[in-house]
């Protein structure tokens, strides 16, 4: 094991989904900069997916009250993880 490599946690079926209808909005909270999104994203999208092990991920934020979230969902499956 290398403990450089970092894996998805665990996959999340409709994970975006669940949030919005728990109230959180797509985009990230005012106070959260936007190179601090950039590199959430980047971290997602070189992670490898939990469900089926190829790497490459898009990456959405949501907030909600000044929280903020972010969910990688795999290009090759479409599995759903938080990132
Ligand atoms: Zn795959
Ligand atoms: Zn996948």
């Amino acid at each position: 094991m290398n403990p450089l490599h970092v894996d998805l946690l665990e996959v999340v079926p409709g994970l975006a989904d669940r949030l919005q209808a728990e109230g959180w909005a797509p985009g990230p909270p005012a106070h959260v900069a936007p190179a601090s999104v950039l590199i959430d994203a980047r971290l997602a999208r070189d992670l490898d997916c939990a469900g089926c092990g190829h790497a490459g991920h898009a990456f959405a934020a949501f907030h909600q009250d000044g929280a903020y979230r972010g969910v990688a969902t795999c290009y090759h499956c479409g599995a759903e993880t938080e990132v």
